[in-house]
């Protein structure tokens, strides 16, 4: 499921719209048939163009056939709907070319892209669903019942969710990358060029960057959130040396915070146990990294939640849910999150346990044998599916 952008400069503007139709489709019907396609279409050369325009796409594989259809339609593949974001990004203007992957996690591709100015960006690839489910029986359930179909909607939600809370985070002040565009499962943002702090092996001053991230964890409870996997792959560390006035060379490290799909509320019924793995997080990583022990402990839930909304604090979360991000949305992507956790928790463990988990190990080492899998889950399943999603492209013009 690697994105494939051969075809994206051939495709004509009929193939768009015969794409487009495809996906329209695909809100009530897993296999769109295709008199509906020629329908949604609106070619003006009628079924004999939308047939040119169906093997075009097929031949590229951005629309696909089931086996063991009831009748002769499409559904869309991934990679038709990495296809329809990225035009949509290059209609807009903000990707004009696409370099390279730079990251790969259980949940998204991450490439860097270019605007048409030659900026570098970030644009990120939403991919719930794409680790497999062998390892706990209920997870290969809920997959049974989560077609390919779903889990392109919960990664557009996944996609949806994120942009939405970088877009209040900014406004509020948060050290996060400046989020562009949001089309379908994809986001586009600002490039950090700083490495995660997964990557960093020494730090002139632990105890101020400790201090640092701490204070985000408790400025973040103060607007009502949790992050829900802070940790050290999703904080970025920029360096910046200045010299003091005795010509002393002073290095001062600074946070930015990314990934937040898994983001809660402080009034979640988990919140605790989110707050204190979050707390956790920074502490081992610390204490094994940096060999740094914080004099005090805590911070504790029960002393952040009295801050909420304190001075003032605008309250994030209901902020987010007010953009169009609903309690039902976030309660669907929310349990598909949680199943993927589990997963990733259960293999963790079949592979000997997260305590024995080595410093340098490559947390995503299994990707790859999983990556073609579940493209091929969901054949012979044709009824409709009921999704009731707006098409949401938000866009921040800023
Ligand atoms: P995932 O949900 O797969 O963990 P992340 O948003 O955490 O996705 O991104 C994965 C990795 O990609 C990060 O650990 C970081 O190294 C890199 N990355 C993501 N966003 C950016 C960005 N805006 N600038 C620079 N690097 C980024
Ligand atoms: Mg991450």
């Amino acid at each position: 499921m690697l994105l494939d952008t051969r075809a994206l400069r051939h495709l004509a503007a009929e193939d768009w719209k015969v794409l487009a139709a495809v996906e329209a489709g695909t809100k009530n019907h897993e296999l769109v048939p295709t008199t509906l396609i020629e329908r949604l279409s609106r070619l003006k050369g009628g079924a004999s163009g939308v047939h040119r325009s169906i093997s075009t796409l097929a031949k590229a594989n951005l629309i696909g056939r089931m086996k063991e259809a009831k009748y002769d339609g499409y559904r869309l593949t991934y990679g038709g709907l990495d296809y329809l974001a990225l035009h949509s990004h290059s209609q807009r203007k903000h990707v004009y070319s696409v370099g390279s992957r730079i990251g790969v996690g259980k949940e998204s591709d991450i490439m860097i892209v270019a605007d048409d100015t030659g900026t570098q960006l970030v644009l990120k690839i939403h991919r719930l669903g794409r680790i497999s489910f062998r390892t706990v029986k209920s997870n290969r359930d809920y997959l049974k019942k989560n077609k390919t179909g779903s889990w392109m909607h919960l990664s557009r939600l996944a996609a949806m969710k994120e942009f939405a809370f970088m877009q209040v985070l900014e406004a509020e002040g948060f050290p996060v990358p400046h989020p562009i565009a949001n089309s379908r499962h994809t986001i586009v943002m600002a490039l950090i060029d700083a490495p995660p702090l997964r990557q960093i092996s020494a730090v002139p001053d632990p105890a101020a960057l400790y201090a640092d991230l701490i204070g985000l964890i408790l400025r973040l409870a103060q607007h009502g959130l949790i992050h829900g996997d802070f940790n050290e792959f999703n904080v970025l560390i920029k360096e910046s040396k200045t010299t003091t006035e005795d010509g002393e060379e002073v290095i001062t490290m600074t946070p930015v915070l990314i990934d937040f799909p898994q983001m809660v509320s402080m009034d979640h019924l988990n919140a605790e146990m989110y707050f204190d793995r979050d707390v956790h997080c920074v502490k081992h990583f610390f204490e094994r990294r940096f060999h740094f022990i914080p004099t005090r402990p805590g911070p504790f839930f029960k002393d952040a939640y009295k801050t909420v909304g304190r001075d003032g604090a605008r309250r994030l979360d209901a902020a987010v849910e007010a953009s169009g991000f609903t309690k039902k949305m976030a309660k669907e992507l929310e349990a598909a999150i949680h199943v993927q956790e589990a997963e990733a928790l259960a293999k963790r463990e079949a592979r000997g346990g997260a305590a024995s988990e080595d410093e340098d190990e490559d947390e995503d080492e299994d990707e790859d044998e999983d990556e073609d899998e579940d493209e091929d889950e969901d054949e012979d399943e044709d009824e409709d599916e009921d999704e009731d999603e707006d098409e949401n492209e938000n866009e921040n013009e800023n």
